[in-house]
């Protein structure tokens, strides 16, 4: 499998260099050259299979040519070790909790990938490999996880200043070591522009390896088609509802909606596709309207999708050509405030006796809206990306009731933090990232 920009078709990449460029040179994203149709018996082995099982049928075609299936199956194993459960809320509709890795939220299954993956195409190189991540919250603390420690890779992760969570800041600043936390005072979308730029930065590049962790790199995507599949096949089993599972996705960057869109490319019977997000509201508005325009970023309760400039929007539009019709019969988009965030957690409380974070909450606002009208024909499965612990005082906030946090999480929160403050200012950052690369 070799790998296209979406800026040319005609550049090809095999997987090593697609993996630890992160993004081609002419600012396009990477995409495989062909999406893998899986066989009638692929799909029943998928069917049966455990997740890791999965992910190795999934995922084989991708990178066959760079590893042999026992080395894609160490990576799963240690990638997928924990469970993705399906969770019914009432007869049509269930959640699909991606939130039971060690981070708590659902980026836990591309960050773990990925590191894994680099680690061993990094094998039998010399030197060393930097990353430059920009989070809004939830990135940061899964590839900090997935990376630390890791031989040979240094990480470096910009976050903007008073916009993550309490919890989101202390599992990105605490772990020390191979992790260096760059608290910079500006938006998520500063973060992301500095990235850009750094990994455009023909200086920087020059004495070292740098490359990116954050959805833009396909590593962190391809994997994340692994649990549609085990969520479509665990429907199946609870209903009778082939050719009508449609999936609800909570969105900012959409990458992980993007991940769906191939599984379903692949061969998955997916019906429809829901992309909900909050005021960020930049693809519901373009599958309205025909007219794509980011915009500054506003901050909102669900802050993981406080995105102005989507960066996968590009892989959407190259999916389907770039043809609006095609787009819209398989994508359908809404929007929801915080207000009717809040209100949804107290009412799936209530209704469900299922808690759910704010960024499941508009996930599973958007799936109600389109199920709405379509009464008694649809199974709908709403993608649970984050533990509500993880967004605390929202939710205890709305339920007026105390959440338990996981050991996982209540671990870091003594331990001491060690991020670096700095300006919104290239030149300032580059100097610094210059000094401590390896
Ligand atoms: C990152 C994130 C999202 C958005 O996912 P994208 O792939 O960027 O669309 C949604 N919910 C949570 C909890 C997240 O961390």
């Amino acid at each position: 499998m070799k790998y296209y920009s979406t800026k040319d078709k005609g550049l090809r990449v095999g997987l090593k260099e697609a993996v630890l460029s992160g993004m081609p040179s002419d600012g396009g994203l990477y995409m495989p050259e062909y999406i893998p149709l899986l066989s009638g018996e692929e799909l029943r082995r998928i069917e049966k299979g455990t997740l890791p099982e999965i992910a190795v049928t999934v995922l084989q075609d991708y990178v066959s040519e760079d590893l042999s299936v026992n080395e894609l199956e160490e990576i799963v194993l240690s990638a997928f070790n924990f469970p993705i459960p399906l969770k019914e809320i009432d007869e049509n509709k269930a959640v699909l909790e991606l939130f039971h890795g060690p981070t708590l939220a659902f980026k836990d299954v591309g960050a773990r990938f990925m590191s894994r993956l680099m680690s061993k195409l990094i094998t039998n190189d010399k030197s060393g490999l930097n990353i430059i991540v920009a989070t809004s919250g939830d990135t940061g603390s899964a590839v900090a996880n997935g990376f630390y420690d890791i031989e040979g890779i240094r990480v470096f992760i910009l976050f903007p200043s008073g916009k993550v969570s309490t919890l989101q800041k202390k599992q990105m600043t605490t772990l020390g070591k191979n992790i260096i936390p760059l608290e910079i005072s500006g938006t998520f979308d500063d973060c992301q522009k500095i990235v850009k730029n750094a990994l455009n930065d023909k200086i920087l590049n020059s004495q070292h390896r740098l490359t990116t962790a954050n959805s833009i790199n396909i590593a962190r995507l391809l994997p994340q088609s692994v649990y549609y599949f085990k969520g479509y096949y665990d429907a199946l089993k609870l209903n009778d509802y082939d050719e009508q599972i449609i999936f609800c996705v909570p969105s900012g960057n959409f990458g992980n909606l993007c991940a769906g869109l191939l599984a379903k490319k692949m061969g998955l019977n997916i019906r429809h596709f829901i992309a909900a997000t909050n005021v960020n509201d930049v693809v519901p508005e373009y599958l309205r309207s025909g007219t794509f325009k980011a915009r500054k970023s506003v901050q909102t309760l669900s802050n993981a999708m406080d995105v102005g400039n989507p960066s996968n929007f590009e892989r959407i539009v190259d999916l389907y050509d770039g043809l609006y019709e095609k787009t819209t019969a398989e994508i359908t988009g809404f929007a929801f405030s915080d207000t009717e965030t809040k209100t949804q957690i107290s009412t799936t409380l209530r209704q469900s006796e299922y808690l759910l974070d704010p960024h499941g909450a508009v996930g599973l606002l958007a799936l109600e809206k389109y199920m709405k009208d379509r009464k008694g024909t649809l199974y709908g499965v709403s993608l649970e990306t984050a533990h509500p612990s993880k967004f605390i005082e929202t939710v205890e906030g709305v339920i007026g009731n105390a959440v338990s946090i996981p050991q996982r999480l209540s671990d870091c929160l003594n331990k001491e933090e060690h991020q670096i403050l700095m300006e919104n200012d290239y030149e300032k950052i580059r100097e610094f990232l210059y000094e401590k690369m390896i």
